[in-house]
């Protein structure tokens, strides 16, 4: 059930998502774009410590890098960094990431950047790569083993742990869809940039729910510099340049994007939020098998057969089930599936922008029933 309520809401909110993308990530005339850059960890949290490198100062020093360099780079940017000291927001972890989150909330960021440096059990694990935001539903069971792993330390939520009812994931879900396709052409203008100084480019990646991401309304990623654990990685970073070349990756990628958002999206921003919205309900048709019973919204009843993908469904199209019922009007045409007549009555309001006469139906193996 909770699968299918996701489904559903997918569904709905995948025009508008998609739609929107395109618009609201464009600042209104006047506005200053805001960017918030977020030095990892902090306060009671160094992060990886690794010889002379302490994964906290990194950084730190890397992002206020950024915020220099983004001064002359554009003048115009709003640039926040969510710390400027050693300092944290919690002494919990998952409770400091969410207020990162919220202060970039707070600020209105059209871009959210949390800046780190990866650490391997393997030391021969090397290389750049920006992790973006996902709640699909597989990919966050891939990673659930991962996440669990991590649990303690309050950087990722457990997928165990989110109500997939809640409101609150319904919103995270809805922003997702708008802000993923931004989010990654950020990540890999970013992983092109940071590779271009010799680090291997492992790319944009996608799975344990960040808490600080799911957080953030709008796009937003988690950049992981290079691997304090591989010998070559270290190296680099250790070079007096690394600062200021990987400083400069970051702040090239946030002008780039801002530029593509500026030339009204670019066209790979388009295409992206296409592929996505594809994917996403290829997705989605795999659990949005009907319940054998329950409830339905029927939209019309017929005298005659008509075909599913007849132009006045066109708003249903692909989700509209036959149903067979007593009477003259025999063939009932509805949609969705519900365990409950409560939760097709939360549908049933939208379901009469379209058409105002629908009403919530029981069904049981293809037919309408009475009880
Ligand atoms: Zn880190």
């Amino acid at each position: 059930m909770r699968n299918l309520i996701i489904a559903l809401m997918l569904l709905l909110l995948l025009p508008v998502g998609a739609n929107a993308a395109g618009v609201e990530n464009v600042a209104p005339e006047g506005r200053k774009r805001v960017v918030v850059i977020d030095p990892g960890h902090g306060g009671p949290r160094p992060g990886k410590v690794m010889k002379d490198i302490a994964e906290e100062h990194y950084v730190l020093d890397v992002s206020k890098e950024v915020r220099k360099q983004l001064r002359t780079k554009m003048s115009d940017l709003e640039v926040y960094l969510t710390r400027s000291s050693d300092s944290a927001y919690h002494e919990k972890q998952s409770e400091d990431n969410k207020r990162r989150a919220e202060f970039a909330n707070r600020k209105g960021a059209d871009l959210y950047v949390s800046i780190h440096a990866n650490a391997h059990e393997k030391t021969s694990v090397h290389g750049c790569e920006v992790w973006v935001l996902t709640l699909n539903e597989r990919l966050m069971n891939q990673n659930q083993g991962q996440a669990a792993r991590y649990a303690d330390d309050g950087d990722f939520i457990d997928p165990k742990d989110i109500d997939r009812t809640s409101q609150g994931f319904m919103m995270a879900v809805a922003r997702q869809l708008e802000n993923e396709p931004f989010s990654r052409f950020f990540a890999e203008e970013c992983c092109r940039n940071m590779s271009s100084y010799g680090l291997k480019n492992l790319g944009v990646k996608a799975g344990p729910v960040f808490t600080v991401l799911y957080y953030f309304e709008g796009p937003g990623v988690i950049v992981e510099l290079a691997y304090l654990t591989n010998s070559n990685d270290y190296a680099y970073l250790s070079e007096k340049r690394a600062k200021t070349e990987m400083a400069t990756a970051i702040s090239d990628a946030i002008v780039s994007y801002f530029k593509a958002l500026d030339g009204n999206v670019s066209e790979s921003v388009s295409e992206q939020t296409s592929e996505l919205v594809e994917s996403a309900e290829a997705a989605t048709a795999e659990v949005a098998e009907p319940l054998a019973e329950g409830y339905t919204i029927q939209l019309i009843s017929s005298t005659v057969e008509v075909d599913k993908g007849d132009y006045q469904f066109k708003s249903y199209k692909g989700r509209v089930e036959l149903y067979m019922g007593t009477g003259r009007y025999k063939y009932k045409y509805c949609y969705g599936s519900y365990a409950t007549r409560e939760a097709a009555q939360e549908e049933l309001m939208r379901a009469r922008e379209t058409f105002k006469d629908a009403y919530v139906v029981r069904y049981k193996d293809g037919r309408i029933v009475t009880k």
